[in-house]
């Protein structure tokens, strides 16, 4: 599994020879798993490494064992450095041939999908897990005093002066007020110790809502979701709640995005929609983020003497006058530059708002 040790190896690593970076779907659920080394081999075709083209098709023709849902491989045969990452979530293909790693999709996938944890509570006990790219992992949980609930009819005669609910005695409302205050410290210990950044709280309504008032604020504001499963749950039923939950909230984080890049570039200074405007604020180094619809693509073309770059076909350069020559992928273009100004790149899916604007936006550094 990809952790951030892992991923600050690759990362950190900077090779004297070209590293080959290759993504591959092998997603089964979209039927992407048999057609994926065909992809592959024709994804191959132009790059000029064959030893380390040898030891990706290698691994992916006789080691890879089908298990995920993409993978993620690097390969510089020149100093003996290849990696594989098997993922739980699918990945758009590509290749690419750098003097390091292509971490970028793995950087969005760690920053989209990594580190969540989730906490299962009832009055008594608390199951801790993390979800980790879509991998769910069940770690030892917490345990409390029983809770001695009274058979029905036999509680108290009194209605609840604390407004509890009736047939619970004070006692018994004590015993579950103390196993939530120990289950929520003992949730931020493990929150903290895997470094934990987005909570799913599951349960019943009610003791969610219990275990919640317990937990400290910073770690209130980090609770996405909540929902229902049984306390006895099988890994396999939190793990597709959670997968189903943790992809509506990031498509929902997407278009809140989305939605801020467009107004601010309504406003004025600190957006950009479209192509044009986009290249132009990438090339003066203003990008801080970059939205890009995931399916866009579009040619263009970029001055040769000052780098003025358009999608309109011009004879000569409105600002110096130079010859154009033609960029066959301009979004990928500004997608280099901003990455090279230390912006960060969102490829976003499923918003029909930035297609409707043009398949690109971006924020603005001032
Ligand atoms: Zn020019």
């Amino acid at each position: 599994m990809l952790t951030e040790q892992k991923f600050e190896e690759l990362l950190a690593y900077q090779a004297s020879h070209p590293v080959l970076s290759v993504y591959l779907n092998t997603d089964a659920l979209t039927g992407n798993d048999e057609s994926a080394l065909p992809r592959l081999r024709a994804m191959l075709r132009s790059v000029d490494l064959p030893q380390d083209k040898e030891v990706v098709l290698g691994y992916m023709e006789r080691e890879y064992d089908g298990k995920g849902r993409s993978v993620a491989l690097f390969s510089c045969a020149s100093e003996d450095f290849f990696r594989v990452y098997s993922l739980a979530i699918p990945v758009p293909d590509r290749v690419r041939v750098h003097d390091r790693p292509h971490v970028k999709p793995l950087a969005n996938l760690l920053d989209r999908y990594g580190y969540y944890g989730i906490i299962l509570v009832d009055s008594q006990r608390a199951r801790v897990f993390t979800f980790h790219l879509g991998v769910l992992q069940e770690h030892p949980g917490f345990t409390g005093k029983p809770v001695h609930r009274m058979k029905r009819g036999g509680g108290s005669q009194y209605p609840d002066s604390r407004g509890g609910t009736p047939g619970r005695t004070d006692r018994v409302e004590e015993t579950i007020e103390q196993n939530m205050k120990r289950a929520a410290e003992f949730a931020v210990r493990f929150l903290s110790q895997n470094k934990i950044r987005h909570v799913l709280l599951a349960g019943t309504e009610e003791n969610i809502a219990l275990f919640r008032q317990h937990l400290p604020k910073q770690w209130q504001s980090r609770v996405v979701e909540t929902f229902s499963v049984s306390m006895n749950a099988g890994a396999s039923e939190i793990q597709e709640e959670a997968r189903r939950l943790v992809a509506a909230y990031d498509r929902q984080e997407e278009a809140v995005l989305v939605e801020d890049v467009i107004t601010a570039a309504a406003k004025g200074r600190e957006g950009a929609v479209g192509l044009d405007d986009v290249l132009e604020a990438a090339r003066a180094g203003r990008v801080l983020t970059l939205l890009v619809s995931d399916d866009y693509h579009q040619s263009g073309y970029v001055c040769k003497s000052c780098g003025y770059t358009t999608t309109k076909k011009m004879d000569a350069c409105p600002f110096c006058g130079g010859q154009f020559s033609l960029l066959p992928d301009a979004v990928e273009y500004a997608i280099r530059h901003v990455m090279q100004s230390s912006g960060e790149v969102e490829i976003v899916q499923d918003v029909p708002k930035l297609r409707e604007v043009g398949g690109v936006a971006a924020l603005l550094r001032y």
